[in-house]
């Protein structure tokens, strides 16, 4: 079943209505009453997420993040980080 898009010829209001081919179209705006016009092209919404190069970039980001937390924890495990105990109660309430 497709997704319709409506606007409001009155108030501008826009909303989707998810309906079969056969249904009869919504004529009316449900935020004035006022008569609506039907919206086309919003598949192409479809072809955007088609594409892959957002979802690759995104795992990159992702794999870039846990290899920087991964090496972080790994040198925190190695490394002599006893001495840096006392470094933010320097700052004292008066
Ligand atoms: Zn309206």
């Amino acid at each position: 079943m497709p997704t319709y898009e409506y606007e409001c010829t009155s108030c501008g209001h826009r909303f989707e209505k998810f309906q079969s081919i056969t249904a009869a179209p919504v004529k009316r705006c449900p935020n004035c009453g006022k008569k609506v016009k039907r919206l086309f092209g919003t598949g192409g919404g479809l072809i955007f997420k088609g594409s892959g190069f957002y979802t690759t970039d995104y795992r990159s980001e992702g794999y870039k993040r846990a290899a920087k937390a991964e090496a972080a924890a790994h040198s925190s495990k190695t490394g002599t980080a006893g001495d840096r105990g006392t470094k933010t109660d320097g700052k004292e309430k008066n």
